[in-house]
């Protein structure tokens, strides 16, 4: 969102809640000088900003906001089958996709449309239709806030999993992401293994030899008809993560609810959120302000007005109602900021 508001400290046109909260002040970080050059900014509660599309402020964030504005890409490598690109991490990420598409570099189609930049993609590894950022990246280049110190990760060092990474844990609010770099494939396969985007491009493109673009394509419009537009809705997303629980637990639940969706994953078994959250009555609920968008449990929506504490509380009725009826835990997908 651009800003819109001659409030200087105001966070309100920064994120995609659009909730009307302050920080102490906001400073736009064009170059990596920026976040260097006035130590006294770096004095108490920090916090980076790429678009805002992942945070709630419960409150007046009591810090200074960086903006991420950093811009640029560079080709490091590349030969007949590969590409390694140097992305910085302002760079939009939807924009970033459909550059890489236009070039016919594969590995990134399917998670187009998502808000953001390229920066924030590693901090929660983004991931839609059976991709997630985790399976392109090669390497996070950042900087210590506090110490102006440049370090650069390999993936394997970022704890990467699922919706998350160090930089969610142990470096929270410590570093601030400069570029990633991203490793693309030419003449790629097409394998849309992910039936939805499979389907709908079968739909769009009927009888043709499907390309990257087809996918992208496909992905765009699935999204565009599911997801609400943040600058209708405020939301800022999937609101919850989607729980893994034990074998054992997934035994016991599905027992009393035979028809209950589940997936098994690496480290026990895989719960769509949605489906909790809908069989506990959630689907349509709202206050006058805040409420589950209708085509999506998942996500919580500012009608209008809402203030963060009271999206806040809306999502915390929402974790006790499937803590009580399921036994299971929801864990927030987006970063709440007190
Ligand atoms: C409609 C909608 C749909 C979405 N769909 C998806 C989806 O399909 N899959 C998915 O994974 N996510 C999805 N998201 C969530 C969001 O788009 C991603 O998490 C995105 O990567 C956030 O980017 P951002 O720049 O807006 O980050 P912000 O919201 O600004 O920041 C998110 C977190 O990352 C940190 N951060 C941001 N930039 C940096 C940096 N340069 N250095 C260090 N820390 C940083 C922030 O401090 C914060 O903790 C969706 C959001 C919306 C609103």
């Amino acid at each position: 969102m651009t800003p819109q508001n001659s409030d200087t400290r105001s966070l309100m046109y920064l994120h995609t809640f659009g909730v009307a909260v302050k920080a102490k002040n906001i400073i736009p970080v064009f170059r990596q000088k920026n976040l260097t050059e006035n130590k006294h900014l770096l004095e108490g509660n920090f916090l980076v900003l790429g678009q805002g599309s992942n945070v709630l402020f419960v409150n007046d964030f009591a810090g200074n906001v960086f903006v991420n504005k950093l811009k640029g890409k560079t080709i490091l490598a590349e030969n007949e089958n590969e590409v390694l690109l140097k992305v910085a991490s302002g760079e939009n990420w939807h924009r970033l996709v459909r550059f890489c598409v236009q070039k016919k570099w594969g590995g990134i189609e399917n998670l187009a449309l998502i808000p953001g930049t390229a920066g924030a993609a590693p901090v929660q590894n983004i991931g839609a239709y059976g991709t997630e950022v985790a399976d392109v990246l090669e390497f996070v280049e950042a900087v210590d806030i506090a110490s102006g110190e440049k370090i650069i990760w390999q993936k394997k060092d970022l704890g990467l999993g699922y919706r998350q990474s160090n930089f969610k844990t142990i470096w929270k609010n410590r570093y601030f992401i400069t570029a990633i770099g991203i490793k693309l494939y030419k003449n790629a396969e097409i394998q849309p293994n992910y039936p939805m985007v499979r389907e709908t491009m079968e739909k769009m493109f009927p009888q043709q030899k499907h390309d990257l673009t087809h996918v992208f394509e496909a992905v765009c419009a699935i999204r565009s008809a599911k997801l609400p537009d943040v600058k209708k809705w405020g939301n800022a997303g999937s609101f919850f993560k989607n729980p893994v629980i034990s074998l054992a637990d997934a035994h016991t639940l599905q027992a009393n609810f035979p028809q209950m969706p589940h997936f098994s994953v690496e480290n026990g078994v895989k719960i769509p959120a949605a489906w909790l959250i809908e069989q506990c009555g959630w689907k349509n609920k709202a206050t006058d302000k805040v409420g589950v968008y209708p085509n999506q449990a998942l996500i919580i929506v500012n009608k209008g007005g809402a203030t963060g504490a009271e999206i806040w509380d809306f999502a915390q009725q929402i974790i006790a109602s499937v803590q009580e009826n399921f036994g299971v835990g929801l864990e927030p997908e987006v970063q709440i900021v007190f």
